[in-house]
């Protein structure tokens, strides 16, 4: 199927991305504008929702698995200010340069078209004005 016909990413809202993978690592920018959409200061924000872990401060990772921000009906509380990470997916810069990376996130998010090429994914990241995180 040509690529007019199948997009190259359209997220089915699985929420398969929002569980695990050592979690989402969050920068003090970030934290300001999540605590300020849920109208807590930082020091309360971090206190209910951020841990630590090996690589930094992270989303609290829930008893099932989970973002701390992930609900019911896969939707994340936080949508209008999550993290950069997260809006970026899945055209981050490690499947933007190596194609055994794309193909292996193929495998875990159904969104991505299996037969797009790894040409297409990048191309499509450039064309939705990403090409500055590679
Ligand atoms: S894993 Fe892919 S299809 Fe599922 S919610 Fe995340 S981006 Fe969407
Ligand atoms: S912040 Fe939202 S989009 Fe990001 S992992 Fe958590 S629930 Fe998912």
């Amino acid at each position: 199927m040509s690529r007019d016909q199948q997009p190259v990413f359209d997220c089915q809202q699985c929420g398969d991305c929002c569980s695990g993978r050592g979690g989402i690592h969050v920068k003090p920018d970030e934290v300001e504008a999540m605590a300020a959409l849920l109208k807590l200061s930082v020091e309360d924000f971090c206190r209910a929702y951020v841990e630590a872990s090996a690589l930094g401060p992270r989303l609290t990772i829930a008893a099932n698995g989970f973002c701390i921000f992930f609900m019911e009906g896969n939707l994340c509380r936080v949508h209008p200010v999550k993290p950069f990470i997260c809006r970026q997916w899945p055209f981050l810069p490690v499947l933007l340069v190596d194609p055994d990376e794309l193909e292996h996130a193929k495998t875990a998010c159904p969104g991505i078209d299996p037969a797009c090429s790894h040409e297409d994914f990048v191309a499509e990241a450039m064309r939705q004005g990403r090409k500055n995180n590679l």
